[in-house]
Parts: C-alpha cells; structure tokens; sequence
C-alpha cells in the first residue's frame, strides 16, 4: 500500500485531512517518526505550508501533503490569521484566545471572518499548493463542545451553528480544508 506523510501535529487536524485522502493510502503520522515541527516563517498560508512540505518531505522518500490555516476576522484586520495558534499559545490555550476575541469585538458591528486552509502537497516530481476558504460570522458566546481551535465561536454562513456545535462529519463537509482538498484532488486525482 502507498504511504502519504500528512504534515501536521496538530490531531484535529491529522485526523481531518487523513479522513479526506483514499482509503489506498497508509496515512503516517509526524509524531510517530518523531519529526520535530518546522519553524513557521512564512508571511502567508500558502509560503507556510509549502515550506511544512518541503521541510517533512526531508525525512520520507513518499508524498506529503501539509496545510497551514487560521482564522481571519475582518474588523480585527483578517488576524489572528496565520498567528492563530500561536495566539493560543501565547494566551494558555483556545478558550483564553477566543474569550479575547470576543472582547475585541464586542463594539464592533462587523464580526464577518473566513477560516482559511492552504494545503501543499510534494512528491518527487511537483509540489502542488491551493487555497480553500469558509465564510462566516464570529459568535457573541462560546458555543459547543465539538472540533478543535477557534471551532466554537464560527457560524459558517447559511448555518445557523458554530463548528464547535456540528458533528465532525458534518463540519467536515464545508469547512476550508474540504474546500481546499477538493481542489487538491482534481489536480492529484490519486488522493
Ligand atoms: P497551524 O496551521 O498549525 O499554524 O495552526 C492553525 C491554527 O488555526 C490551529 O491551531 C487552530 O487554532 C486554527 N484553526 C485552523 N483550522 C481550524 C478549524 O477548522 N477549526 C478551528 N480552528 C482552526
């Protein structure tokens, strides 16, 4: 069977793209070869998770697949953006990160944000990088106990749930790293 390293530490998120690749793929896990993470330079999703595929592929002779995303809100200019962990990490955690964002904005009337995913994928012949982004509105409250991150105070447009409240197949079905995978997959169409 053919293996893919999915590039993340992240488990939400290892969990998410793997769900998404072939079952004909033996889905590896960075953690488990004990590959430390990368530095995250990058000024933009996709310089991001290009440079996390280029990085991995260093320690495996099979394809890769990498995502960089974050949440970006409109009247906060588009931040925590790329710095969307690391503001949980910087604050001690999600819950703390999302408490300050909804202090931000609470005299704010726009609360429109996008959830954006960048996915690179390398092999030994091409790297391929495509973009998938969700639109939405930031919550007044915390809502749900389901997902992972900012996943409790985004109601992606046309629900009327946060991430956090939806089932993970169903959030899986419309969020950005579906979006982008779908792209991904008309261009790599063994995934
Ligand atoms: P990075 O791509 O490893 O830099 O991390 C992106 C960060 O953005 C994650 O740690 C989460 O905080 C947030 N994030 C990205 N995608 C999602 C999502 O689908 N739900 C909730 N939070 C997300």
């Amino acid at each position: 069977m053919k293996k893919i390293l999915v590039g993340t530490h992240n488990l939400g998120k290892f969990k998410e793209i793997s769900s998404l690749i072939s079952k004909k793929y033996i889905k590896i896990n960075p953690i488990k070869l004990k590959i430390p993470s990368p530095k995250e330079t990058g000024k933009t999703f996709i310089s991001n998770s290009r440079l996390k595929a280029n990085f991995f592929s260093r320690y495996v002779d099979y394809p890769v697949i990498s995502d960089d995303s974050g949440l970006c809100i409109k009247s906060l200019k588009q931040q925590p953006g790329i710095y969307s962990a690391r503001l949980a990490k910087k604050n001690g955690g999600f819950i703390n990160a999302m408490k300050l964002i909804l202090k931000k904005l609470k005299n704010k009337k726009n609360r429109s944000a996008t959830f954006i995913c960048s996915l690179s994928y390398k092999d030994h012949k091409r790297m391929i990088s495509v973009k998938g982004v969700v639109h939405g509105q930031i919550s007044k409250k915390i809502i749900g106990k389901k997902g992972f991150g900012y996943d409790p105070i985004f109601i992606p447009n046309s629900k009327n749930k946060t991430f956090g409240e939806m089932s993970k197949h169903k959030k899986m079905l419309i969020d950005h790293r579906y979006l982008a995978f779908k792209k991904l997959k008309k261009i790599i169409k063994t995934l």
